[in-house]
């Protein structure tokens, strides 16, 4: 069955490879795939256990034929093309090969050091689709401009999403320059050209596309799950001013565009099977999703117990050695609309998904402050600062901050799992003085 746990998460599994057991992100039973290269060499298909990285390609011959097949590319596009059968039996032959002793010979000279490799983006990213299923974020941004109405009639029927870049995507640690663009203050006739003076972060969840749909083709929400292979974390930066500007009528363009954050590690949708929860019931008086939206199976487990965290570095604080700050806490249930809702969603006008493609969640913000997922609800649209222990104030991001989102599955009876790093620092905009 999707979303069953099996052996590969028993808790008291071990891992023969040093320092894997008591790992923060990567025990044995997270196992997520990735892209690596150590010094020159071609980037190529790893999973992460503990500090290391098992290269795939040189145990090929030790796994299943359908897993073999595929690791030839400089990208994970094929694996997860995979039907998910094969893809839990690679999960299952890795989890024997880094536990059961017997093997270790055969597969320990394909580890590498972690600390000595780079890490690229996983896939070909073909289209990346950020929806907006984050309701408190919704209801946020929202009160800022309607106070009285915050969310739009359309929010409780359509998981609302919009077309993002894919070309802009970009890996943990690749640094984020400061776009340029236009914006018109609220007391200026007209718009300016240059920085951005209000870039944000969003903290999203990012949805990783198994095997696709045909063109003119739907995926039924019942099977929405078998199209999902995984997951990761999204920082979809935002020039709140250009926005304001550009995005009516037709929504967001160059204030999102200029570049995402992710992290690197596709976490798998079997890893994160023992996180899966009921999807919080609707609040009185909400409508009932139209039956392509409704899914009893998916509505008992659709929901992912996943803790969130933002935090910041400020060029100061990295010279001081200070520890970052953190802006935010709070869970990945905070969605009005589950993955598989998002996916029958996208597809329900026979639109194709391809292995590969990228879907954000839209900035999940907790309903508390101290779990606001952007700096636009954090300092109320830039109304009211926040102050570091540096003494610094932030209403939107200066050049040289760092913003690392983080993130951690957690469920009682079963060993926690982490997503790796999710980290970019901001650099002056091109031509800025
Ligand atoms: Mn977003």
């Amino acid at each position: 069955m999707i979303g069953g746990t099996d052996e590969t998460h028993d808790p008291s599994l071990i891992s023969w490879v040093e320092g894997a057991t008591d790992h923060l992100d990567f025990p044995i039973q997270n196992l997520p795939f990735g892209i690596f290269s150590v010094g020159d060499s071609t980037p190529r298909p790893g999973v992460a256990i503990g500090d290391h990285i098992l290269d795939l390609t040189r145990v090929a011959s030790l796994l299943p034929a359908a897993a073999a097949n595929v690791m030839g590319g400089q990208t994970l596009n094929a694996l997860l093309a995979l039907p998910c059968d094969d893809r839990r039996a690679l999960r299952h032959r890795l989890s024997e090969l880094l536990s059961d002793g017997r093997h270790r010979d055969q597969v320990e000279p394909a580890l590498n050091a972690a600390a000595e490799c780079t890490l690229h983006l996983p896939c070909a990213i073909g289209d990346y689709t950020d929806f907006y299923v984050g309701i408190h974020h919704a209801n946020n941004i929202g009160r800022q401009f309607r106070p009285d109405n915050p969310l739009l009639p359309n929010y409780k029927w359509v998981p609302i999403g919009y077309h993002g870049r894919a070309s802009s995507v970009r890996q943990s640690g690749v640094p984020v320059l400061r776009p340029n663009g236009q914006h018109k203050a609220p007391d200026s006739d007209s718009p300016a050209f240059g920085p951005s003076q209000r870039l944000d972060y969003e903290l999203e969840l990012g949805v990783w596309v198994g095997q696709g749909n045909p063109l003119g083709t739907a995926i039924p929400i019942r099977e929405a799950e078998r199209h999902v292979a995984g997951f990761c974390l999204l920082n979809d930066w935002s020039a709140r001013d250009l926005q304001a500007w550009e995005y009516q009528p037709l929504g967001p363009f160059l204030a999102k565009s200029f570049q995402s954050t992710i992290s690197p590690w596709v976490v798998t949708a079997e890893a994160l099977a023992p996180f899966r929860a009921a999807q919080s019931a609707r609040q009185e008086g909400d409508p009932h999703p139209l039956p392509y939206l409704w899914d009893e199976r998916d509505q008992q487990h659709g929901e992912l117990a996943i803790d969130l965290e933002v935090h910041l570095v400020t060029q100061i604080m990295r010279d001081s050695a200070l520890p970052p700050y953190r802006l935010s806490h709070g869970l990945a249930t905070n969605m009005y609309w589950t993955v598989a809702q998002m996916v029958a969603h996208h597809t329900s006008n026979g639109c194709n998904l391809r292995p590969g493609d990228l879907l954000g969640t839209g900035t999940i913000s907790a309903p508390t402050e101290d779990g606001f997922g952007s700096l636009m609800e954090i300092t109320r649209g830039g109304t009211q600062p926040i102050e570091l222990p540096t003494g610094e104030k932030r209403s939107f991001l200066d050049d040289g901050d760092e913003i690392i989102l983080s993130a951690t599955a957690r469920a009682e009876g079963f060993r926690s799992i982490g997503f790796g790093a999710c980290r970019a620092v901001v650099l002056p905009a091109l031509g800025a003085p």
